[in-house]
């Protein structure tokens, strides 16, 4: 097998990866609050995360892949301050304040999630649980916390004390706190600034538990749900670099205080994406949706191109325009693809090779996406090659960056029988006709092309 090296926020370093069960691969990335639709910013993360998960099934590993779906428990600042945002949610589109109601959002922010996923040509995961399925899982987490003497009841929740925990802060290294500036809008009666919610207490709403009715806080679903599908520790974590200073040493420190082992051995975070240079986001309302680009002629799987042209932990600058341009990069390779004539002799097996390799060099060093797409064009360039093997290399490749570049877009009906018409034409040398039905296809919107197998259409 092919060495595997990805960037670890946890050591800072670039690493081989070893799998704790050889062959396989367990990773839990963590998933959207189901309160509103997703933005192409939250959506950039799991594009990242579908690359990780393909990369290792080229590598032949098998993958054990979660991605949890946050119902209940979210305020809406991530260090537990503010609103619930599913009862943001539900006052926002007039629901009564009850689990039902909450559920009945988040089922359906959750099929539009799905959506968004199966159209940008996500893998699923293995599992999608709900945070409010897994309650006993919290209470049980919780539990040995306070047994263990991690915790400090307050008027508003128990919470989590860092101080009894020395490695608090170790992803990332978290600098010092700013006391001055950073408790204003905090919880005077914590201890810490940074000590956090375990268990909010609810006495309206919520579920039953030993500390009191209420709700698990964010971060505590996380550690439940990943122990439960993956074991501690588990291969890979992932999630957004927003999620680093707050919500992942949250997750870290209670695991590995409650049960004495890591969480997760490598964490991986992709970088935002922004837009006029500042963060994509729900709260600054600034934020574009998949089907806002879909109403402009943006194909999602554009979308995906245009991810995969800057390596994940960078970030990238949303604009129309670069937006566009990968539509048009996309539809050319897609058009190569679709026009290449299945002929000929097969290359040397040499050349073949040559190119995997340098394709699972790039892919393997910590996903560098820019660098895979930039050989596939290599290859379509290439003069030494011939159009049935750089079409078999290039679907081969197809495999991890996932752009279908094997789907012709679907010819409607009345379109079929017009080309039907032209091949007519052309057996019977009319070719003012031919011409008079190529105008006709060109007004629907497709691009019309003479290929040896003969007459073919692409949408323009
Ligand atoms: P949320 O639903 O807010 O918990 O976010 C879901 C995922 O999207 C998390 O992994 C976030 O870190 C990530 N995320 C949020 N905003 C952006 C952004 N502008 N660019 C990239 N990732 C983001
Ligand atoms: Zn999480």
């Amino acid at each position: 097998m092919a060495n595997i090296f990805l960037q670890n926020t946890l050591s800072g370093k670039k690493e081989i990866f070893r799998p704790i069960k050889e062959g396989q691969v367990s990773m839990y990335n963590c998933g959207p609050t189901v309160y509103d639709y997703a933005h192409i910013g939250n959506l950039r993360s799991y594009v990242f995360a579908d690359i990780l998960r393909r990369m290792f099934e080229y590598n032949r590993y098998k993958v054990n892949q979660i991605i949890n779906i946050t119902d209940i428990g979210h305020l809406t600042s991530d260090a537990d301050e503010g609103e619930d945002k599913m009862a943001k949610a539900l006052k926002r589109e007039g629901k009564p304040m009850t689990l039902e109601a909450m559920r009945e959002v988040a089922d359906f922010y959750f099929e539009k999630f799905k959506d968004d996923l199966v159209q940008l040509n996500i893998k699923l995961p293995s599992h999608f649980p709900f945070a409010s399925e897994h309650i006993s899982e919290d209470i049980e987490l919780i539990q040995k916390l306070l047994d263990k003497g991690y915790t400090y009841a307050i008027s508003d929740g128990l919470y989590f004390d860092t101080s009894k925990f020395s490695d608090y802060g170790k992803l990332g290294g978290l600098a010092p706190i700013d006391t001055d500036h950073s408790r204003i809008g905090a919880n005077p009666e914590k201890k810490s600034l940074r000590d956090f919610v375990l268990w909010k207490f609810n006495r309206e709403l919520g579920y039953d538990s030993p500390f009191g009715h209420g709700f698990p806080g964010w971060h505590i679903e996380c550690s439940a749900m990943s122990r439960k599908y993956l074991g501690q520790p588990f291969d890979i974590h992932t999630g957004g670099i927003d999620h680093i200073p707050v919500h992942h040493n949250n997750e870290i420190a209670q695991s590995e205080a409650a049960y004495d082992a890591p969480l997760a051995n490598i964490w991986m975070h992709n970088s935002f994406l922004t837009i006029n240079k500042g963060k994509m986001a729900k709260s600054e309302g600034n934020f574009i949706t998949l089907n806002t680009l879909k109403e402009k002629g943006i194909d999602p799987l554009a979308l995906r191109y245009f991810y995969l042209t800057t390596h994940y932990s960078s970030p990238m600058n949303f604009t129309w325009q670069a937006l566009k341009g990968a539509q048009i990069a996309w539809k050319k390779l897609r058009n190569f693809v679709s026009r290449t004539v299945l002929d000929s002799k097969d290359m040397s097996k040499g050349t073949f090779d040559i190119y995997k390799e340098k394709f699972t060099t790039y892919i393997n060093d910590d996903l560098d996406t820019p660098q895979a797409l930039a050989l596939v064009w290599e290859i379509v360039k290439d003069k030494n090659i011939n159009q049935r093997d750089k079409r078999d290399l290039i679907l081969y490749f197809d495999k991890v960056i996932g752009l279908k570049l094997d789907k012709v877009d679907d010819v409607p009906k009345n379109i079929q029988k017009l080309i039907e018409e032209i091949n007519e034409a052309r057996m019977e040398k009319d070719f003012a006709k031919s011409d008079k039905l190529r105008k006709e296809i060109e007004s629907f919107g497709f691009e019309v092309m003479d290929t040896p197998e003969g007459t073919k259409v692409e949408k323009k």
